[in-house]
C-alpha cells in the first residue's frame, strides 16, 4: 500500500503544545508556527516556539523525575519497554500516517521508518545485559573490585525533519532504559510524531516527566545546550548546526554526540552486476525523495561501463511516479526546500553537467502545486560543480566518471563528509580492499544503504559526526552512562592496622 499524507478520521494526535510532566502544556511564549502537509500545503497543526522559561520548566521537570527514575529497578524499566514495544508495534500504522501527513514521505516508507525505530526499542529491552558490570574477586588479599555504569541525569535529544519518528527512537529508548530522563526537541517542520510517542510512553507505564517534548527553534536549542542541569546532548541534523551544537554543548561541559549531513557515494566497478547496481542507485537515490542522510547522491562509474550504467539508471528513473495514486516519491519537506533543490539542477546545467532525466519539467507537468519535484539524473558531474560539493538533500542523483578504482577512492576519501558509502562489484578482494581503505563510517558491499542494525552503532566520520560516540548499540548505552569502579575489602577486623604508605596490592 502506498499512500501520500492522507490522515485517517481516527487520527487525533497532533502537536499543539509542549509535553511536560505527562501532559500537554501551553507555552510561556506567544510565538507559534504552522505545520504544513507538504503534499497539499494545508496547515495541519501549529506549535509553540519555546521561550527560556519553557526550557527551565521542562528541565526542572526532567530533573525531578530523574531523582526517582534513576533507582527504578531494571525489571520495572524493562517491563515498561516491552509494553511500549507491544503498543508501538500494534499502532505503528497510526504513527506512519502522522509521519506521512507532516513529512510527506509515502506511507510504506513511513512504516519502514517506524520499523527501524522499533528495532532500537527491542535492543533497549535487553538493557540488563548491556548494563552488566564486571567483578574481580581477590584483586588483592581480601579485596574485590567491581565496575558498574550509572545514568547521567536529564539529557537533551534534538532531531531533524527527515526521520521524525526514527531518529528520536535512536536515542530515547536507550537513554530511558539506562535510567536517564529526556527532553526531546523535534524538528519544527514535522513535530507531531514525537508528541504521539511521548503519549505512548505514558500508556506503557513510564512515570511522568521521564520523557518530555519541547517545541521550538534556536532559542529552545540554545537553552538546552546552556542549561546547567542537562548532562548530555544527542543531536542529528545538518553539518553546520551539528558543529555548532557540539562546540556549544561541550563548552558548557556536556557530553555531546552530533550527527551531521552527508554526501554518499556508490562506487560501481566494471565487473558489477549492472542491473542490480542500477536498481540500487535508483532506490537509494530517490527513496524518500532523496531526503535521507544515507541516500546515495553520487554514483561513481568506474571504467567503460558508465554509458551502459547511466542508461539503465535513466530507464528506471523515467518509470518512477510521484503524486497521484501509488506514488514512488512524495514531496519535499516544503516549497522553499524544493526551490533550493531545483536551483542545484539549474546550476549543474549551467556548469556543464548533462541532464539525463529532468525532474523540473516533470514537476511542472504533473504536480506543480505543493512541494513536489521529480527525480533528476545528472551525468558528467565533476567535483568542481556545486551540485557535487553540497548536500542537496533531494531527488537528484549525480554520476561522476572515474577511470580507475584508485581515482574513485580518492574522490570519496577527499570528500569532507563520511557518513555512508557502497561498492558494487563481484570481486571479493576488491570489496575487501575498499572496506579497508575508505574513510567513511558505514560501508555497504552490494548494499546501497548500509544502515546498521540497532545492536550495532550508527554514525559517520569527518563532517558527518562531531564527538566520539555513534548512535544506538553499545556506543549508545555507553554515551548515556558513566562508569564507576568500586574497590571493597571485607577482611578479618583483627588484621586491621595503620598503613600510611600508598596502598600496595599484595
Ligand atoms: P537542521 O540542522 O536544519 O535541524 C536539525 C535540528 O536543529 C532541528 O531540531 C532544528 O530546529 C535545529 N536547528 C536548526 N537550525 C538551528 C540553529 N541555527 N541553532 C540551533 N538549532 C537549530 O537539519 P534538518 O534540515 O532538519 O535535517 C536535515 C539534515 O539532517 C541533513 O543535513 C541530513 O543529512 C541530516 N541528517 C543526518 C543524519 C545522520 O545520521 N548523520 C540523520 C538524519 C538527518
Amino acid at each position: 500500500m502506498t499512500e501520500i499524507s492522507s490522515a485517517p478520521q481516527t487520527l487525533t494526535t497532533a502537536a499543539t503544545g509542549h509535553w511536560i510532566g505527562g501532559r500537554t502544556v501551553a507555552s510561556e511564549s506567544a510565538s507559534r508556527i504552522p505545520v504544513e502537509n507538504p503534499a497539499t500545503g494545508e496547515v495541519v497543526t501549529e506549535i509553540p516556539l519555546a521561550a527560556q522559561a519553557d526550557v527551565d520548566h521542562v528541565v526542572d521537570t526532567a530533573k525531578e523525575a530523574f531523582s526517582t527514575w534513576k533507582t527504578a529497578s531494571l525489571s520495572k524499566r524493562t517491563q515498561i519497554l516491552f509494553r511500549y514495544r507491544e503498543l508501538l508495534n500494534a499502532r505503528k500504522k497510526e504513527l506512519a500516517q502522522i509521519i506521512s501527513r507532516e513529512h510527506g514521505k509515502v506511507f510504506s516508507d513511513a512504516l519502514g521508518e517506524v520499523q527501524r525505530g522499533l528495532e532500537v526499542v527491542e535492543f533497549a529491552c535487553g538493557i540488563p545485559h548491556q548494563l552488566k558490570g564486571s567483578l574481580t574477586i581477590n584483586a588483592s588479599t581480601d579485596v574485590d573490585v567491581h565496575s558498574a555504569r550509572h545514568p547521567l541525569g536529564p539529557v537533551a535529544i534534538i532531531t531533524p525533519f527527515n526521520f521524525p519518528a526514527m531518529v528520536p527512537m535512536w536515542f530515547t529508548p536507550i537513554a530511558v532504559a539506562s535510567g536517564n530522563t529526556v527532553v526531546i526537541k523535534p524538528s519544527e517542520k514535522d513535530p507531531s510524531a514525537v508528541n504521539w510517542q511521548a503519549e505512548l510512553w505514558q500508556e506503557a507505564g513510564l512515570p511522568d516527566g521521564v520523557v518530555n517534548v519541547l517545541h521550538g527553534d534556536k532559542v529552545a536549542v540554545d537553552g538546552l545546550l546552556n542549561h546547567p542541569d542537562i548532562q548530555a546532548v544527542s543531536f542529528v541534523g545538518s553539518t553546520p548546526v551539528a558543529k555548532y551544537v557540539y562546540e556549544t554543548g561541550t563548552k558548557a561541559g556536556k557530553r555531546v554526540q552530533a550527527l551531521g549531513g552527508a554526501k554518499n557515494h556508490m562506487m560501481v566497478l566494471p565487473d558489477a552486476d549492472l542491473e542490480r547496481a542500477a536498481d540500487s542507485a535508483v532506490s537509494a537515490g530517490y527513496g524518500s525523495a532523496g531526503e535521507r542522510c544515507m541516500a546515495i547522491s553520487v554514483v561513481v562509474a568506474v571504467g567503460d561501463i558508465a554509458d551502459q550504467l547511466v542508461e539503465k539508471i535513466a530507464e528506471r528513473t523515467r518509470g518512477l511516479s510521484l503524486g497521484g495514486e501509488n506514488p514512488d516519491l512524495g514531496p519535499l519537506i516544503n516549497r522553499g526546500h524544493r526551490d533550493k533543490v531545483r536551483s542545484y539542477v539549474d546550476g549543474a546545467e549551467a556548469e556543464g553537467a548533462s541532464i539525463v532525466v529532468d525532474g523540473r519539467s516533470w514537476a511542472e507537468a504533473d504536480v506543480s502545486e505543493a512541494a513536489f519535484l521529480g527525480p533528476t539524473l545528472l551525468d558528467h558531474v565533476t567535483p568542481a560543480m556545486k551540485a557535487y560539493q553540497d548536500e542537496i538533500f533531494g531527488p537528484v542523483l549525480s554520476v561522476v566518471r572515474a577511470e580507475t578504482y584508485e581515482q574513485a577512492l580518492e574522490l570519496i576519501n577527499t570528500n569532507p563528509y563520511g557518513n555512508g558509502t557502497a561498492i558494487f562489484t563481484r570481486d571479493g578482494a576488491a570489496a575487501r580492499r575498499f572496506e579497508m581503505e575508505v574513510s567513511v563510517g558505514m560501508v555497504g558491499v552490494n548494499v546501497p544503504i548500509p544502515v546498521p542494525m540497532a545492536y550495532y552503532s550508527f554514525g559517520g566520520w569527518k563532517n558527518s559526526l562531531f564527538g566520539d560516540s555513534h548512535a544506538h548499540g553499545a556506543e549508545g548505552v555507553h554515551f548515556y552512562t558513566r562508569g564507576k569502579v568500586v574497590t571493597t575489602r571485607w577482611g578479618d577486623p583483627a588484621e586491621s592496622g595503620l598503613q600510611l604508605g600508598f596502598p600496595q596490592n599484595d
